[in-house]
Order: C-alpha cells, then structure tokens, then sequence
C-alpha cells in the first residue's frame, strides 16, 4: 500500500461513548495541577499498514498494553499541553491550538512517530471538550488543561520506527496556578547537568527531554531552589527555566528597557507563551498595539544572554527583571539565581512582578479570557 492510500484522521468517523457513571467534579479548593481528570479521553490508534483508525471518545480510563510496547522501553513518547478557558459570556475558547498541533507534528515527525491532519485533531478536541464543558471551573485563573500525548504501541523488542501507535487526549481541571498572588522563585544556575545541547531534541515537547530533569530539579530542591536555569555550552549561556522559557529584561546605557529571550536555536522549545509575550511586546515597540502601562520605548530581542551578561547587569543595576513563561504557569517571575557558589538579587516589585512582565501578562490573560477581543482566541 503506499501511504498515500492510508487515511489520516477523519472527525466524521468519531464514535462516541459516554460514562454510565460521571464522576462528582472536584471542590475548587482541592485542585492541584494535573491530578484530577474528567469523565472522557480521545483516543485514536494509528498502524502502519491501515493509518489512523476510528476516533473513540470514551470513559476515562486504564489503557490496555503490552509490556513490550516501544514506549515503555525507548520513550516513543511525545505530549502536549493547552488550555480551555471559560469567558465571562460562557463560550469556551482555545488559545492559539493550531500552534500546539503543530508543535505536536514537528515532534511525531523528529520521533518517527505518525504525523497528521492537525485540524482534524483540533476539530476533535473540541468536540471532546464540548463534551466536558461542565468541568471548566467558573472562577477566576481556572481552566481546563488538555493533554494530548503520542506513544509508539510496537510489541516487539528493538528500536525502529515503530508499525503502531496511540494518539489520545486528556483534560484536566486546573486553578490558578499561584492562587495567592505571585510568587517569585529562586533558581539553580545548573552548571552540573544539561537539558540539551546543540543537535540533540531540546525543542521538541518529547518525554525523553522530560525524565532526566528530574534529578536535576530534586538536586536543586535539596540546595533551596525551586527550579533549575539551565545553562549550556562554556560560557553558560542561558536557556530555559525549569519547564518554561525564559525572559530577561535588562536596562540599556540610554534607560531603555530591552526584552530578551533566547533564539530557537535546537535547544529552546518554541513554547507559545513565549511566542505570544515576543508578539505582544514587539506590536507594542512598532506602536501597532497599546500594552497599557508598557513602556513604549522598548527594544525586543532574540539573542543569547550569558551568566556572565547577567552577572555584570545585577551588579551594575541593569538588570531589570527575569520571568519564565508557559502555558501552566504563563508568567513566573524569578528573584534570586544561586550559581557557583554565588547569590544573584533579581529585582521583584512589591506585587512579585516587574515592569515588562506586569502589562505583558495583563494583556496575555486577557486574550486567553475574552476579556481582550483576539483572533488568538478560539471557540469550542
Ligand atoms: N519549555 C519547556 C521545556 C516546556 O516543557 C514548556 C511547556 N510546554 C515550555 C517551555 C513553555 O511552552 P508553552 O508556552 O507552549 O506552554
């Protein structure tokens, strides 16, 4: 058969089955990030020989495997992460979703995982959440975190592209993700471990990224900090803050503020935060968009900062802030950098933000909630 003839992901053949027994949603006050999940999942199976299978919307539930699937042994695994939001008229929208399919394309792709029809995907992750609409909190910084995730299902031992795979889709109930107001967080200058190097898969949202982090980030627990920096190559250039981008604003020799954050350069996940607060802030600069309260006279680059730039810009007060970003967490300001045995001060205002990340956030949340029309916004 050529692959031609394989079918892609096809919306119209969706069967649905519904729960006999619908769980009681959670109080709002027990929700922690990623621990409860709603009623129903998408799955969707892929072989070599027939394609991508019927969709099935149906229970939440075990998956059935064998033991010799490739995932559990050389981590066919990529994954996902977006949001359903609920605005104040009622609709349901998804922020940017075509960006996340694509992402999840480009990492099938680099995993020698099946690709496919983004749109088709979207169209029935929509019709899934429509499904589970009532499990969107309607509070303030609530949402519904969807978790779509790719495995290679061959059940034979040995590393090749594998003959099958499972495509499904997860939704998880989500608060605000700090519920009393921000936090700044110390980091872990990580000089001892790499997330990824140069040719290696640091940008693609892939579980072999994922699973050696996690020693780093309990080292750094165990020295006070919440999350590793993570460096690369001689002159610890900065990369990524634990699971978000990063951003450093510094303030040049004529007083400007310079908004800084890594290129795409192999070892930098193209997270849509990041995409979003570099579009924002550069429709801002062009004076094509007023980000209230944003200074206007505002320079945005992608360009790679060294501990060295950093160092120098804290001491001589040109540093302005440090903030990660993502889609759990969208902004997460930083304070305090422990690297070789030194303590950097990141300036933090009284309200844990800083001058960039404050209107930069503002203006963010505000699309993902329909408070602030955006064709970034898309309805369920
Ligand atoms: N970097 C890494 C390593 C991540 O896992 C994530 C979360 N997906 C991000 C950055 C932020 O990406 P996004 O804004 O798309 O959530």
């Amino acid at each position: 058969q050529s692959p031609l003839s394989k079918s892609d992901i096809e919306p119209s053949r969706l069967k649905i089955l519904k729960t006999s027994t619908p769980k009681e949603l959670p109080a709002l006050e027990s929700l922690k990030f990623g621990h409860n999940f709603t009623d129903h999942m998408l799955t969707i199976s892929w072989s070599l020989s027939h394609g991508w299978g019927t969709p099935e919307i149906k229970p939440y539930g075990p998956l059935s495997l064998d033991p010799s699937s490739t995932v559990f042994h050389y981590a066919q695994c990529l994954f996902e992460g977006l949001k359903a939001y609920r605005c104040k008229d009622g609709k349901i929208t998804l922020f940017r979703p075509d960006l996340n399919m694509t992402r999840m394309n480009r990492s099938a792709q680099r995993l020698a995982l099946p690709t496919f029809n983004g749109d088709a995907l979207l169209d029935l992750i929509k019709q899934l959440v429509r499904l589970e609409r009532h499990w969107i909190p309607q509070k303030e910084g609530h949402s519904l975190y969807i978790r779509p995730a790719m495995i290679g299902t061959q059940s034979t031992i040995g590393i090749s592209p594998p003959d099958s795979a499972l495509l499904f889709v997860i939704c998880s109930p989500v608060g605000p993700y700090y519920p009393d107001g921000f936090k700044p967080v110390a980091l872990h200058g990580t000089t001892e471990h790499v997330r990824a190097y140069p040719g290696g898969t640091g940008a693609y949202k892939i579980g072999a990224n994922y699973a050696p982090a996690v020693l780093p980030q309990k080292e750094a627990a165990q020295l006070g900090y919440v999350q590793n920096l993570w460096l690369s190559g001689p002159e610890h250039h900065l990369t990524e803050v634990g699971t978000m981008n990063l951003f450093v604003v510094f303030r040049q020799e004529d007083g400007t503020l310079e908004l800084v954050t890594p290129p795409l350069d192999g070892m930098i996940l193209p997270g849509v935060t990041r995409d979003s607060l570099l579009s924002l802030a550069r429709s801002h600069a062009a004076g094509t968009l007023h980000i209230p309260n944003l200074a206007t006279r505002l320079t945005v680059s992608e360009r790679g900062v060294t501990m060295k730039e950093v160092c120098e810009a804290a001491q001589s007060g040109r540093l302005v802030e440090m903030f990660g970003g993502g889609t759990a967490a969208i902004v997460s300001p930083i304070n305090k950098i422990g690297y070789r045995g030194q303590s950097i001060d990141v300036p933090v205002e009284e309200d844990g933000m800083g001058p960039v990340s404050r209107p930069l956030w503002t203006e963010l949340v505000g699309r993902q909630t329909g408070e602030i029309e955006s064709d970034w916004s898309v309805v369920v």
